[in-house]
């Protein structure tokens, strides 16, 4: 059924208080193709939405958001190595996360806590602690809306890429993701040299590793730097890390010889060479001043000022202006260009 002039408040974690012209709610394949047949649809732009919280909305939204509730995780197969498990898109992810750790399924303990949805998972290839979506994703079926078809995607097909896929760009806005199938490992690799996950271990006081202690970890990790969308309005890291040239970061060093970096890990030859190098975002923007800013109802946070905060009733311009407030200064300092991570609308 469809609904109009609905707030959205309620599904966007920076709280932004703006309406949809039409909005409908779907949890299966029958009920999606029964609003998407209905005329209003079938003109209106369309915006699939999980749990919003990779956006942000600058105005009210001239068309129809497609709300996903299809929830549910399925056993596919296993093979020697692999258990291939199947969630559909409206999935909570932590709560995926969460069975796989009750099943001893290895993989994606290191992306404990993300909020949002399975579906927006492949989106925009969701990473934290050295570990992304794709190492783990096997395939996913999505809706083409045009064709009216289900298209299956191989891991291949989904062009991912540092925060990137093919549904953000070639296919953007052209299929909502149904169901994705990810391939969990049944020996564990872990990966815990990354940010402060072994110092939280130690903190802990685990002697031996589980994925069950790692993902345990993040979620202490996370609960303590990262704002709570329930409490303070937020949609995560705001700005991607950017990469620089060897040329570049060497001038940089120079000037700056703490600055922190990391070697570009891409296995891609075409990227490697010239060689690129990872430059905190976070860092760049704290060195301009920005880390605890605060002017009225926005903010950077003062724990990690990647993430831009709305304390109350802030417009979605007013964020979006303070990041561009933020680009330029990191420019003007550093001749670096950082990019937004999240969605603007
Ligand atoms: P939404 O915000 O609802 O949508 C994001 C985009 O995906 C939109 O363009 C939407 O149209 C599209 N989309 C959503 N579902 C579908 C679908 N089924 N089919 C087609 N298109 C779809 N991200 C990370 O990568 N790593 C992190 O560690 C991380 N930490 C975060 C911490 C906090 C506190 C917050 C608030 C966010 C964080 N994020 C992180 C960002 C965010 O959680 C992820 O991008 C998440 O995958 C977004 O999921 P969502 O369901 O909320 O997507
Ligand atoms: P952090 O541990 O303080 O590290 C700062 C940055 O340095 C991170 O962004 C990370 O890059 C990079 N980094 C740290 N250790 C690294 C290593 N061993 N090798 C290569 N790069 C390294 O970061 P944080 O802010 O607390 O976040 C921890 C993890 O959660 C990060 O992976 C981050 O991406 C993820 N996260 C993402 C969001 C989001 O909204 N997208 C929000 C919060 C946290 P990468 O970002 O490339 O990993």
């Amino acid at each position: 059924m469809i609904h109009y002039n609905i707030s959205l408040k309620p599904y966007n974690t920076f709280g932004m208080d703006v309406s949809a012209k039409e909005f409908a709610t779907f949890s299966s394949i029958d009920e999606l193709e029964e609003i998407l047949n209905q005329q209003s649809a079938i003109e209106n732009r369309k915006l699939v939405l999980g749990g919003g919280s990779n956006i942000l909305f600058t105005k009210n939204f001239d068309g129809i958001v497609l709300k996903n509730e299809w929830k549910g995780i399925e056993f596919v197969k296993e093979d020697e190595n692999y258990y291939y498990v199947k969630a559909f898109a409206g999935q909570v992810w932590h709560e995926f996360v969460l069975y796989c750790m009750k099943h001893n399924y290895a993989g994606v303990e290191n992306l404990s806590l993300i909020p949002g949805t399975v579906g927006a998972s492949p989106m925009q290839n969701i990473g934290a602690y050295g570990i992304e979506i794709k190492d783990v994703f096997y395939e996913l079926e999505a809706y083409h809306f045009q064709d009216k078809t289900i298209k299956t995607f191989s891991q291949q097909e989904c062009e991912f890429g540092y925060r990137e896929s093919i549904f953000k760009k070639k296919y953007k806005d052209q299929f909502v993701i149904m169901s994705v199938t990810y391939q969990l490992r049944k020996k564990p690799v872990y990966h815990v040299s990354y940010g402060a996950i072994e110092k939280e271990l130690e903190k802990m006081n685990v002697k031996d590793l589980s994925i069950q202690n790692i993902s345990q970890a993040v979620i202490n990790i996370r609960s303590g730097k990262l704002p709570d969308p329930a409490k303070v309005g937020n949609a995560g890291s705001f700005f991607k890390n950017p990469t620089i040239n060897e040329e570049q970061f060497n001038q940089l060093k120079n000037s700056y010889p703490n600055i922190p970096n990391y070697p570009n890990r891409n296995p891609k030859p075409e990227i490697r060479n010239p060689k690129l190098w990872k430059i905190p975002a976070a860092w760049l923007i704290e060195q301009c001043g920005w880390k605890g800013y605060r002017k009225n109802n926005i903010g950077c946070n003062p724990l990690q000022p990647l993430v831009l905060v709305n304390y109350g009733n802030a417009t979605g311009k007013e964020i979006f202006d303070l990041s561009e407030e933020i680009i330029q200064s990191v420019k003007n300092k550093f001749g670096i260009e950082l990019e937004r991570e999240v969605n603007i609308f």
